[in-house]
């Protein structure tokens, strides 16, 4: 009921937005004659195109003023018009909306929560832990909202990826229920597949994410990606590539550039050079281009390792080693070559 009633808050606060600011309609009257509708068949409403965002230095910009939802639709479901209500004060808009602003959500984040419906309800709320949304794995439509988009909720730590750290600050946190992996008696870890209709939620899910605030394939990423030392969540068995497919979300390199790459590996000499400083520099700076937080050293340590293993569980979840093979090596550099960090 509570959120019912935000959720009402929220449009009424976009709708005496929008009328601040109303659409100036075209009064000129055609000279042709307008054929008379005969039908009920309703014309089909203009759609607004998409902002493009703009990169300059650091920043963002977008051509056209995200602010205005009269020029772009990017923020109907959750427009953040919130202002001050200074005592004695008025807050003035004539100059309202500033074209010079960008969306503070630049990430979405995934996780599998390890535990079940109801103990992921009960921590992610009641706890010093949260997400924007709980995807839980019951077989209904229901996708459970636990903090607003413009706040930040508790769910990436310490974590880094290209020139961003703390992703807590820009990013929307999505939880997947899934109970985890369990060891093995030799310590393997064994992790359960995802359901294919909690997938589908998923998926529906961070397209709206995604396309409101025009986050870009590079940033839609596993908590393990930024922050794989301490991570492994949501772990080899999330489908990325299956969502890449179907859905064009997320990153995915393409088969023949990696293979390209793979056909020029001559294995003998791999195999005596993949353990030598020079070498591993080179593969750590990659895996630091492509953006995880690893500074190259030339030695492999565990950040390294666990680096190597995050990149395997996105990008090669077949063998999850933390071992720089050829095969990895090729998909980490035609990643590169598809998403260049500029
Ligand atoms: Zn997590």
């Amino acid at each position: 009921m509570r959120n019912s009633l935000y959720l009402i808050g929220l449009s009424v606060a976009l709708a005496s937005c929008a009328s601040q600011q109303p659409v100036k309609k075209n009064s000129t009257k055609s000279k042709t004659p307008v054929p008379k509708v005969t039908s009920q068949v309703k014309p089909p409403t203009p759609t607004v195109p998409k902002t493009q965002i703009q990169h300059e230095g650091d920043y963002d910009f977008f051509k056209v003023n995200i602010g205005d939802i009269s020029k772009n639709d990017n923020t109907i479901s959750y427009g953040s018009i919130v202002s001050a209500n200074p005592k004695g004060y008025k807050v003035v808009k004539t100059f309202f909306p500033s074209v010079a602003q960008n969306f503070r959500q630049k990430y979405i984040i995934l996780h599998y929560t390890a535990l079940d419906d109801d103990k992921s309800v009960t921590v992610l709320t009641q706890q010093s832990v949260s997400a924007h949304y709980l995807v839980n794995n019951l077989g209904d439509k229901d996708i459970y909202q636990l903090v607003d988009e413009n706040k930040r909720s508790y769910h990436a730590g310490i974590s880094a990826w290209r020139n961003d750290k703390m992703l807590n600050d820009t990013s929307i946190g999505i939880e997947i229920v899934n109970p985890g992996y369990v060891a093995d008696a030799s310590g393997m870890r064994i992790f359960p597949d995802f359901d294919d209709a909690q997938m589908k939620k998923v998926a529906a899910l961070v397209k709206d994410i995604a396309d409101r605030y025009m986050i870009p394939p590079t940033n839609i990423l596993a908590h393990s990606d930024i922050a794989p030392t301490r991570k492994s969540d949501p772990g080899p068995k999330f489908p990325w590539k299956k969502l890449y497919d179907e859905y064009q979300i997320g990153m995915w390199y393409d088969e023949a550039t990696k293979q390209e790459f793979y056909n020029q590996i001559i294995p003998e000499k791999y195999a005596l050079e993949m353990n030598t400083a020079p070498f591993i520099f080179k593969y750590q700076a990659a895996l630091k281009t492509l953006g995880y937080g690893l500074e190259p050293s030339g030695m492999v340590d565990n950040a390294t390792k666990k680096t190597i293993e995050a990149f395997q569980f996105h990008f090669r979840p077949e063998k999850y080693d933390g071992v720089m093979d050829a095969e990895t090596w090729s998909i980490l550099q035609a990643l590169n070559v598809k998403y260049p960090n500029k």
